[in-house]
């Protein structure tokens, strides 16, 4: 290397630094999860257990989907052996996208590689291909869809979160047939808190808007048939519902199901849809058996919220603040990124409990904070075993 190019890269050990200086440094636990030993980990030679986990109804370890897999495995290889346009589209993929747009009540879905991949695609090729549109945006969106829209550089409006009366506002100032769209999720991961989905939609059918609805953490544990927030409420009219395999589901993947034509768009038009290989057939066969264990899941819905009810007792009881929102994430405040990294090494050192601090930027500073979760598998013993933990390590 010359010593121009030696002078280019010194640039990044200055900037790891001053991220180890305002405490932004992110280190990452290495966990092997085991699935026959569900809620727990092994982190180096401990055997440890996880409660911040996304795996909202312990799928990711459920009999069914695991053995879906791997038939599927040994049927068709581990690969999918190309991009969608490529021989890369299983007859899983087609299934799949059938499946979820019937779920969801649309004409059409796709499957992308993650969530955020679908999120970041749909959204800035939609946007791009609108002339002239108008994007109304919730301060808390995900950064998938921030990066969607930063994308397009379109005119954008973000208010703030929740707030209908400013979106309404902000609604009016454009002209009536200006094309607008409002992006929004219908449960917040960092809150726990949900978006009231039909004033929303009344708002867009006011105003002439579109619609995209992140349904990411209230697809598998919301609706009659876990279908989402909009199912509970009755709620067809968003014009696009984005959710993912790699939360409730257990799986890995995204999805966006919406109208015929937009979508076709879409599937011809996203780069990151069109140029990347597909996922393997046998992760999509997973996915379509925890599809349908998530439509029948009621039982397993019902678990999660006892769950989530009693942990809230527990932490009332033991004098352990947390936001008390309408979902099945409980999130506990530890402000102060030193005293919440302090309290996570007790935990794991002590009681063999992980979770995993919530730091700026995800949070502002001052509001760290733990995302507890408690999958129907998590027994009331373990539970108030874990507050305990919780209760001494706070007190440490
Ligand atoms: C996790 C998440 C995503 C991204 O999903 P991945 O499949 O993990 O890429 C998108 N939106 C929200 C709100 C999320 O929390």
């Amino acid at each position: 290397m010359t010593e121009h190019t030696n002078t280019l890269l010194g640039i990044f050990p200055r900037k790891i630094e001053e991220l180890k200086r305002n405490g932004l440094y992110r280190s990452f636990v290495s966990f092997s999860h085991l699935a026959a030993d569900q809620g727990h980990a092994v982190h180096d030679t401990d055997r440890i257990q996880v409660w911040c986990s996304n795996d909202y109804l312990g799928l990711s370890q459920h009999p069914e989907i695991i053995r879906a897999q791997l038939d599927s495995t040994v049927k068709h290889g581990t690969g999918s052996g190309g991009s969608r346009n490529i021989a890369g589209t299983s007859a899983a993929h087609v299934e799949l996208e059938r499946r979820l747009a019937a779920w969801h009540g649309k004409e059409r879905a796709l499957v992308f590689s993650s969530g955020y991949v679908a999120n970041f695609e749909t959204l800035s090729t939609v946007i791009s291909a609108i002339p002239d549109i108008v994007v109304f945006s919730d301060a808390k969106n995900h950064r998938s869809l921030i990066e969607g829209i930063l994308r397009t550089r379109c005119a954008k409006h973000i208010f703030p979160h929740n707030d209908l009366d400013d979106l309404e506002r902000a609604l009016a100032e454009h002209d009536h047939d200006r094309p607008k769209l409002i992006v929004f999720e219908s449960i917040y991961s960092m809150d726990g808190d949900v978006s009231r989905v039909s004033a929303i939609c009344d708002l867009a059918d006011r105003y002439n808007a579109l619609t995209f609805v992140d349904e990411t953490h209230a697809v598998g544990s919301r609706g009659p048939t876990g279908a989402g927030v909009c199912e509970e409420a009755g709620e067809t009219r968003p014009t696009f519902v984005q959710g993912v395999f790699s939360k409730a589901f257990g799986t890995v993947g995204g999805y966006v199901a919406g109208p015929d034509g937009a979508l076709d768009y879409v599937r011809s038009h996203a780069p990151g849809f069109i140029f990347t290989t597909s996922l393997p057939h046998s992760s999509l066969d997973a996915t379509i058996r925890s599809l349908e264990l998530v439509q029948n899941g009621d039982a397993l819905r019902r678990a999660l919220a006892d769950n989530v009810r009693y942990l809230k007792q527990a932490l009332s009881a033991a004098g352990i603040g947390f936001l008390d929102a309408d979902s099945h994430l409980v999130p506990v405040l530890v402000p102060g990124a030193e005293r919440i990294r302090h309290v996570a090494r007790v935990l794991l050192e002590e009681h063999g409990v992980y979770v995993t601090p919530i730091n700026y930027p995800s949070v502002p500073k001052g509001a760290e904070r733990f995302r507890i979760t408690v999958p129907p598998f998590r027994t009331p013993e373990q539970i108030d075993d874990f507050v305990a933990a919780l209760r001494k390590s706070l007190d440490s």
